[in-house]
């Protein structure tokens, strides 16, 4: 199987080079040229497979230059039982709430307690292995500009993996505090983080810049070193991701929650950067049967307009929600839907990409508008409404469920008032433990919250509030040490760079 580059006919790449390259030169993406298809009866066989063999059965069709030992090898690396408490990587919870009932897909049982790790646990295996495979014999630097979420899952992936180095840079204040003291506690030889004086975007152009200036590449290049990417435009990110649609439909299965062959479910996902919902729009393309594609957003609801109008534009406000993970106004994974529902049509992708670059908007034809329409639903809602839907599904079916989830069960909510579609079983995905946004969770829950106590503080009121238990790598947080306090301006990002990789 190759790889195309979606604004670029002319580009094709294998798998192992897509994913040391992160993003193509021209600033498309890859996607792989063909998808591999999944009949009933491979589905049946999946059913009693354990959550590492399913990955190694999905990952196996995408890279045909690993070994089925190597994959092995990546697989088990990754979804350990001790990095992932339970001993399933994602399960699917029954959760009864009224006369409805949802199937929550808990991907929040990694190192990091977001779903994040899903992807990031397994892709500096996939790095390292792609590395050598390239003949590359370098030791692959990962930067990575952050608004939370990913720079710890990405420190926690990386930390100590032969061959890599990480540094993450953070804005000061634009990360939360549990966010904050989860990077500067984190341990390992080859990382390293960063807040700089500014926001998350100047973070994120501060690391493009770095990542382009010639300077910098020469001189990595010079003493064995290259750039790599974790974000979520790298295809070994998103190749996870489609693993656990299908395992989720397996366990259905195995529970006997879904029974007749071909048995449709709809799947409600809360996006940010449509990295998360795109894999399960790829599963379905591999045969999962799915009946719709639920997109939950929050006030930064350029997704649900787009979904609604085949109009997207940012030119919009930026809304800081307490879903901060979903704040985004340019989700750059959309790139690939489009390019696979218009028929890999890479010049008409390049258009509107090109338009967004220049005035923020682009309108889809008819055509394609109408193919988004037949299998996706957008809906958004609120701060308030969220922490509306936590309390009401938490005093409805005693289930507590972080921020980011709660704008999908609420997404469903809206779906079925609409649709009165109450027959199809429905996988509701769950991003982070409601933890990792304790005080947001806790003032929706507690008729007693204050909000000028500490973030461990109301970590533990939460606990005794909802009776839940804190996830382990929460509650060892406060006893870490911190290790980094580093902080510069972001015009001297790169001096910072090459003080970690000990060139300056
Ligand atoms: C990153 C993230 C999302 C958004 O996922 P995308 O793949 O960017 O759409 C949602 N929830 C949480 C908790 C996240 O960390």
């Amino acid at each position: 199987m190759n790889y195309k580059g979606t604004r670029d006919a002319t580009i094709t790449t294998t798998a192992a080079q897509a994913i040391v390259q992160g993003i193509s030169k021209d600033g498309g993406l890859f996607v792989p040229e063909t998808l591999p298809s999944y009949s009933y009866a491979d589905l049946v066989a999946m059913k009693d497979m354990q959550y590492t063999e399913r990955a190694a059965r999905v990952l196996s069709d995408f890279l045909p230059e690993f070994s089925a030992e190597e994959i092995k090898e990546c697989v088990s690396a990754a979804y350990a039982a001790e990095k992932f408490s339970g001993g399933h990587p994602a399960p699917v919870v029954s959760v009864r709430n009224g006369d409805t009932t949802m199937n929550v897909l808990e991907l929040w049982h990694g190192p990091t307690c977001a779903f994040k790790d899903m992807a990031l646990q397994l892709l500096p295996h996939l790095l390292t292995h792609s590395l050598k495979k390239t003949k590359c014999d370098k030791t692959a630097v990962i930067l990575v500009a952050t608004s939370g979420d990913t720079g710890k899952a990405a420190l926690e992936g990386f930390k100590d993996v032969e061959n890599t180095k990480i540094l993450v840079f953070y804005p000061e204040n634009g990360v939360s505090p549990m966010q904050k003291r989860q990077m500067n506690t984190q341990e390992g030889e080859n990382v390293s983080v960063c807040a700089i004086e500014g926001n998350f975007d100047d973070a994120q152009t501060g690391v493009k810049r770095i990542f382009v200036d010639p300077a910098v590449n020469e001189k990595l290049n010079q003493n064995g070193m290259l750039f790599s990417s974790a974000n979520s435009i790298n295809w070994g990110r998103l190749l996870p991701q489609i693993v656990y649609y299908f395992s989720a439909y397996c366990d259905l299965m195995a529970k006997g929650i879904l029974t007749q062959e071909g048995e449709k479910i709809n799947l409600v996902v809360p996006t940010g950067n449509f990295g998360n919902i795109l894999a399960g729009y790829y599963a379905m393309k591999m045969g999962l049967p799915v009946n719709k594609l639920i997109c939950a957003s929050n006030s930064n609801n350029v997704l649900t307009e787009f979904l609604n109008t085949g109009v997207y534009d940012r030119n919009r406000a930026f809304h800081a929600t307490i879903s901060p993970s979903m704040d985004i106004l340019i989700s750059s994974n959309l790139e690939r839907l489009l390019y696979d529902v218009t028929g890999h049509d890479a010049g008409k992708v390049a258009g509107w990409m090109q338009e967004l670059n220049t005035t923020g908007r682009y309108q889809v034809d008819d055509e394609t508008f109408a193919k988004l329409k037949a299998v996706f639903c957008g809906a958004y809602c609120d701060d308030e409404t969220t922490k509306a839907t936590i309390k009401e599904v938490f005093q409805g079916a005693g289930y507590l469920c972080d921020t980011h989830t709660a704008v999908a069960v609420n997404a469903y909510e809206q779906y079925l008032a609409k649709t009165g579609d109450k027959a199809t079983q429905t996988v509701v995905v769950s991003t982070a433990s409601p933890y990792k946004f304790a005080d947001a969770v806790l003032s929706a829950v507690s008729d007693s919250y204050d909000s000028g106590k500490s973030e461990f503080e109301k970590v533990e009121e939460l606990a005794q509030e909802t009776k839940t238990e804190i996830p382990a790598p929460i509650a060892g947080l406060e006893q870490k040490q911190v290790r980094f306090q580093n902080r510069c301006k972001k015009e001297n990002m790169s001096d910072v760079l090459l003080q970690m990789v000990h060139l300056k």
